[in-house]
């Protein structure tokens, strides 16, 4: 979690780190912190300071950026050098003192950082007992004075140094007012990445961050070191030994990271939503054919599979359910589906002919790419699906599907989870392509079906005031129960996720038939009922199971396929879906929801975009 800023250039820093600072916010915002290299001519804060010579000023706050923007109003701290960090707090509290950047008991070496360092209570101990002074709760701590041990002239070194002894995650800069015109930073298992500008560089650890100022960027490795001063860039291993890398141009508009009139980022992520899945299918889908050389398998490798595992966390996980039983109903391949954070540690069993799917939107989930890295390891095929261009998880996969949906920047994933379901429906129908199980008549019917989706969308999008109605009534209910069967389970799990994220209301996703078995015992007038009723083959299936908590006083919502008339006998609420084929409802059905746990959670007076204890990357374990 947390997000990283750095600059080093011609330009004064402090606008552009403070503005890097509020993109990177949805990756932590418990507190927040700058420092900057400043000219520190004569004596100041108790240190004599020779002519011309550089000294680091910090200033941190609790809370979010907007807190830390107040403390520095007015004050004169500002330099062409300097580091920010927004904060999801690890270890120690989210006070002030814990927030970073962290010093050295010089005050000459300042450090930010990204992760955990998993040994550093040995390393602490370490460190005191040759003199060094901590100040704060973190783990982070202990590398500014690790880096003052090991410091000889060349903090770069110090970093290879510290780098060897470290264990854990991290992705670390640090500024030294020894050397005023450069930055040294680090890698291990979080992201960073370079961005090349005209009048200086940066380090972030996203591209939303600083798009503002450059769309060319170099990606920062596993154990990697870097120097970056105004007009170079130098990238180095873990031993010291110089690496070259191209530097690769970002397609991502500033636009896509500014809320463009929108109230919040959430809203008009949900409202990108038809765009997010076009562009999705871009160039897979042409004309009713499927390509999808991305796969990078043959027919026969294709053919000989015998089972599928889909690894994700979160809302990822959801698309995985519906992925699984696409591919299981179409390919007719056996799917197995699991969270990330259990796979990686109950010794798996890696069959011969499987593949191994990770899914993840970030494609930095620390626990999916364990869970890759234990497959991996026992000899699987790995093909990861997710939204960031040369993410960890991407480069650690033998073949990377993107999901185009642009950049998300609200916390609760919306328009990235139906471009997952997008690449679930489309790898699903290739694999059955693949293996001829499923006959040319049908793939050709689901194709067209998915052609028009985007404007389906838009229609319900069109009708979202309808679905503000019904949130301005429930918003009062104290648990809401989401109801669907076969390929509505998915969506009654991701909308009761949703509406929990936001709203902080208590939501549960359950499989209809499965109610009766103890949810059932939750339901009374303080109860909604959210129930996922399409026109389906379970459709009366679902009718009965809706009965059942009707006649326990739940107030039932239905979302239901447009025409069905009968539906608002049994329901309290009714909000119409296109119709479309089956299996294909899943999308339309999570569109709604999204909107009711927007406008629930508004009038509650929640932050949608930056629920409270999320973050949107969860790089720790
Ligand atoms: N472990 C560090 C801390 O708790 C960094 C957390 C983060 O990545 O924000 O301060």
């Amino acid at each position: 979690m947390c997000g990283i800023i750095a600059y080093v250039g011609e330009k004064k820093c402090r606008g552009i780190i403070i503005n890097g600072l509020k993109r990177l916010e949805y990756r932590g915002y418990d507190s927040a912190g700058i420092a900057v290299l400043m000219k520190e001519d004569g004596k100041k804060n108790n240190r004599q300071f020779k002519p011309d010579s550089y000294g680091i000023r910090i200033a941190k706050q609790a809370g979010k950026i907007a807190e830390l923007e107040k403390l520095i109003k007015g004050s004169d701290i500002d330099g062409c050098v300097g580091i920010g960090h927004t904060r999801w707090a690890t270890h120690g509290a989210p006070t002030q003192i814990n927030a970073h950047p962290h010093m050295d008991c010089n005050s000459k070496i300042a450090v930010v950082h990204n992760g955990i360092i998993e040994n550093y209570a040995e390393l602490k101990e370490e460190l005191i007992s040759k003199g060094h002074k901590f100040v704060s709760e973190t783990d982070t701590e202990v590398i500014p004075h690790m880096l003052e041990e090991f410091n000889n002239g060349d903090l770069l070194i110090a970093m290879q140094k510290l780098l060897k002894r470290i264990k854990g995650s991290g992705a670390i800069v640090a500024l030294n007012s020894q050397v005023p015109d450069e930055i040294i930073a680090a890698r291990i298992a979080s992201p960073l990445i370079i961005g090349i500008g005209r009048d200086g560089n940066f380090l972030a650890s996203d591209m939303p961050a600083v798009l503002e100022h450059t769309k060319n960027f170099i990606i920062v490795n596993d154990f990697e070191t870097i120097r970056i001063k105004k007009d170079s860039i130098e990238i180095f291993d873990i031993d010291g030994k110089k690496i070259t890398r191209e530097p690769f141009k970002a397609n991502w508009s500033i636009t896509s990271a500014e809320k463009s009139g929108y109230e919040d980022f959430m809203l008009k992520e949900i409202f990108e939503q038809p765009f997010g899945v076009k562009e999705t299918m871009r160039g897979r889908l042409i004309e009713g054919q499927l390509d999808f050389k991305e796969l990078n398998m043959t027919s026969e490798q294709i053919r000989s599979l015998e089972k599928i595992h889909i690894i994700a966390c979160g809302t990822s996980s959801h698309a995985a359910l519906l992925g699984k039983q696409l591919i299981e109903k179409w390919a007719r391949i056996p799917v197995e589906v699991e969270v990330s954070s259990e796979y990686r540690y109950k010794d798996p069993i890696v069959e011969k002919n499987c593949l191994f799917i990770a899914i993840t939107q970030s494609g930095e989930t620390i626990d999916t790419l364990a869970a890759i890295r234990e497959a991996r390891s026992k000899g699987a095929r790995i093909v990861s699906i997710t939204n960031v261009v040369g993410s960890t998880v991407a480069r650690e996969s033998d073949a990377v599907i993107y999901t185009h949906a642009g950049p998300e920047i609200g916390v609760c994933a919306t328009k990235t989870f139906t471009a997952q379901m997008i690449v679930m429906y489309l790898v699903a129908i290739y694999l059955a392509k693949e293996t001829g199980r499923l006959d040319q008549e049908k793939i050709k019917e689901i194709l067209d079906e998915l052609e028009i989706l985007p404007n389906k969308i838009q229609s319900m999008l069109n009708n979202s005031e309808q679905i503000k109605r019904i949130a301005d009534q429930l918003y009062k209910y104290k648990t809401f129960l989401f109801l669907g069967r076969l390929f509505g389970l998915p969506v009654a799990l991701e909308g009761a996720l949703k509406l929990k994220e936001v709203s902080y209301i208590h939501a549960e996703g359950y499989a209809a038939g499965e109610m009766k078995h103890g949810p059932i015992a939750l339901t009374d007038t303080n109860t909604t009922v959210v129930s996922i009723v399409p026109r389906d083959s379970v459709y009366e299936k679902m009718l009965s199971n809706i009965e059942e908590v009707k006649s326990r006083n739940a107030t039932i919502l239905s979302i239901a396929t447009e025409g069905d008339i009968q539906i608002s006998r049994y329901s309290n609420y009714v909000f119409y879906v296109p119709k479309t084929i089956e299996e294909l409802y899943g999308i339309l059905t999570i569109v709604p929801l999204q909107l009711l746990s927007y406008y629930i959670a508004k009038n509650l007076g929640r932050n949608v975009d930056q629920p409270r204890n999320l973050a949107k990357s969860v790089t720790v374990e």
